[in-house]
């Protein structure tokens, strides 16, 4: 069985459609993809629509923005009731800010670069959470940078001049409002520290007190010692274990399967959950 919980399509920032994720996690060989974008479940219905004719099992999740002391949380929730009045206020709230947010960062990077809100509108599916990856596509496309790698690594890094910030939810809240929806909420690559700074372990004591359900031990962004501290951690605080590649489509290198989840642990979540995980 090979489980890949983590996966983004066009409803946020990935390059496939959601039935793309699904077609694309069947040809890698997966028998269960979780589709998981940023602060929405617009992907949901057309994913859930394509796991029979794909012949695998589709979990619907998504990742939802958080906060913990300023540094940026990103928490997966799965099998939540999409239609949750608190939650999804929650993630409306992180969407327009978002939206605002890259508004700012565009006219900042215009000043010294050629670039509009109408070139990232061109690389943002209709009505997809927007992030910096659509800012980077932009700048490809008009030839600034190769490719979303660079335009990361440069400009859109939060100590880049351009770099804005966006409201999230507090991390503990947000933990507590995805089990209020019914969902199963799991720390998405805690300890990424090529990204930013990370949270240290009270905060996951905390969030762990709040209901968080696991912790995505395994994740490209992790090297050896994180694996090791994030697994010690899940045990002592008897938190789940996940594995998952985060794929983005085209958007970056990680594939579909390159981390897995094992079976039991999602045995676990889906005992949890509120929305069954849709089978083939
Ligand atoms: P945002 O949500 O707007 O703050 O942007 C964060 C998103 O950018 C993450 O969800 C990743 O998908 C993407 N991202 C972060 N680092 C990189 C990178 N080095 N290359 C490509 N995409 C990245
Ligand atoms: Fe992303
Ligand atoms: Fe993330
Ligand atoms: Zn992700």
């Amino acid at each position: 069985m090979l489980i890949d919980l983590h996966a983004h399509s066009t409803a946020s920032d990935g390059t496939d459609a959601p039935a793309g994720v699904v077609v694309a996690a069947a040809a890698a060989g997966l028998d269960v993809v979780a589709l998981t974008d940023h602060d929405t479940t617009a992907g949901w219905d057309e994913a859930a629509a394509q796991a029979a004719s794909s012949g695998i099992a589709v979990v619907l999740g998504s990742e939802i923005s958080a906060r913990w002391e300023g540094i940026s949380v990103h928490l997966l929730s799965y099998l939540q009731d999409p239609d949750h009045p608190a939650l999804l206020a929650e993630i409306e709230r992180t969407r327009a800010a978002r939206l605002v947010r890259a508004r700012t960062m565009v006219d900042l990077l215009g000043e010294d670069f050629d670039l509009t809100w109408d070139d990232v509108m061109a690389q943002t599916g209709a009505d997809a959470t927007v992030g910096r990856p659509h800012i980077a596509d932009a700048l490809v496309a008009r030839g600034v940078v190769p490719d979303r790698s660079a335009a990361f690594a440069t400009m859109l890094v939060p100590s880049s001049r351009y770099y804005v910030p966006h409201y999230a939810p507090d991390a503990v809240d947000a933990v507590a409002a995805i089990r209020a929806a019914g969902g199963v909420p799991v720390f998405a690559h805690p300890g990424a520290d090529v990204r930013g700074r990370v949270v240290p372990d009270d905060a996951v004591a905390q969030l762990a007190e709040a209901g968080l359900a696991g912790l995505e031990v395994h994740h490209r962004d992790h090297g050896p010692a994180q694996v090791e501290r994030l697994g010690a951690l899940a045990e002592r605080l008897g938190l789940l274990v996940t594995g998952s590649s985060d794929y983005h489509g085209s958007g970056k290198p990680n594939g579909l399967g390159e981390r897995t989840t094992a079976p039991d642990v999602l045995a676990r979540i889906e005992e949890q959950g509120t929305t069954a995980v849709v089978r083939p």
